[in-house]
């Protein structure tokens, strides 16, 4: 273990806790929904639940969170702002993908009854092509399946093609949360961001929705230009960030212009989950912890900062 990861394990969990209370709903469901009718109401942000637990091992765990997520599927009803998301090891992929199959059909066909579209999370690159494989035999019996394509592997515009072909496909894009090896992995943000561009460009090519998944203003600015130019229906694409990363203006302005924006909405029932996910999300990315200092710099400025006066 690294110094970073030391002082990440090391950190207390108050601590862990005060700092990543803006990015997680709640220690419940029914905080989750509510958090997700606030968001809709008051400001017409969509939403995507998550419940929060991955590389699980045990088959009654895993079990157990389906479960979970019926009931969410449930708890949602017919609120058509709200579609769900999962992780694949948090289904089984790691321990045996038949299984893990078994498993994201059941959700699939109870999210069916109620129109909620599932999105399965991409995780790290071991996980990659049998990600891609589950989805693609799952959407052949799911209409309301998607997933999600990271541009920072090398091997992302060669997927499109191999594992999307035929689909109209409904795609998260975005850069990638793992830091990844540069044999297979773009190393620098700047070229990232450019392969996301050209990547977008590709999906929309072949007739793919898109959730395009960044909180970089201007990398965003580029895209939705690309979709003015290229005449996109708005019914192909939408704006998806993550709960609690200050970008409301931006946000106000896409939903003003027609746009839908989605904020990925974790959750969990209890907080030790919640914890562990944070410290295990700290450690694979440790910039983590600069972009929440930052955000937290941002709010406490614009609290602090001398008031214009009043006319
Ligand atoms: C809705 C959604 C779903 C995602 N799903 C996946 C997935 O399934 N698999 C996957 O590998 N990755 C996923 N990601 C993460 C994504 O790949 C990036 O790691 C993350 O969005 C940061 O990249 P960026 O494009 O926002 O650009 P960056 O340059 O990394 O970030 C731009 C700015 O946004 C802010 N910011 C970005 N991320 C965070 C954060 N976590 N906390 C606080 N502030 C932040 C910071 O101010 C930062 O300076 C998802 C992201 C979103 C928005």
């Amino acid at each position: 273990m690294g110094i970073k990861e030391s002082m990440i394990q090391l950190t207390p969990s108050p601590l862990v806790r005060l700092f990543s209370a803006p990015y997680v709903a709640g220690n419940s469901l029914n905080a989750a929904i509510e958090k997700a009718d606030r968001l809709w109401q008051t400001q017409q942000l969509q939403t995507t639940l998550d419940l929060l637990g991955e590389g699980i091992k045990e088959r009654e765990d895993i079990t157990h969170e389906v479960d979970e997520y019926l009931r969410v599927i449930d708890a949602i009803g017919d609120k058509s702002y709200i579609t769900i998301s999962l992780k694949p090891t948090q289904m089984g992929l790691n321990i045996d993908p038949a299984f893990c199959r078994d498993n994201i059909a059941r959700i699939l066909k109870r999210a069916q009854t109620h129109n909620i579209q599932v999105t399965i999370d991409m995780e790290e690159s071991d996980y990659t092509e049998s990600t891609l494989v589950l989805h693609r035999s799952l959407r052949e019996e799911f209409d309301n399946v998607g997933t999600v394509l990271q541009s920072r592997l090398f091997r992302t515009e060669e997927d499109i093609h191999k594992h999307l072909d035929g689909l109209k496909a409904h795609i998260r894009l975005c850069i990638g949360i793992y830091n990844e090896p540069a044999n297979i992995a773009l190393q620098k943000k700047p070229e990232i961001k450019d392969n996301l561009f050209k990547l977008l460009g590709i999906l929309w090519e072949k007739g793919h929705f898109v959730g395009i998944a960044t909180h970089d203003e201007a990398l965003l600015r580029r895209c939705l230009a690309l979709a003015k130019e290229r005449n996109i229906p708005k019914e192909q694409y939408e704006v998806q960030m993550l709960l609690g990363v200050p970008r409301k203006a931006i946000q106000q302005e896409i939903v003003k212009s027609g746009i839908p924006v989605r904020l990925y909405v974790p959750y969990a029932t209890t907080w030790d989950h919640a914890l562990a996910y944070l410290r295990r999300r700290m450690a694979e990315n440790p910039n983590m912890i600069f972009y929440v200092l930052g955000n937290l710099w941002q709010r406490m400025w614009r609290w602090i900062r001398p008031k214009k006066p009043s006319l």
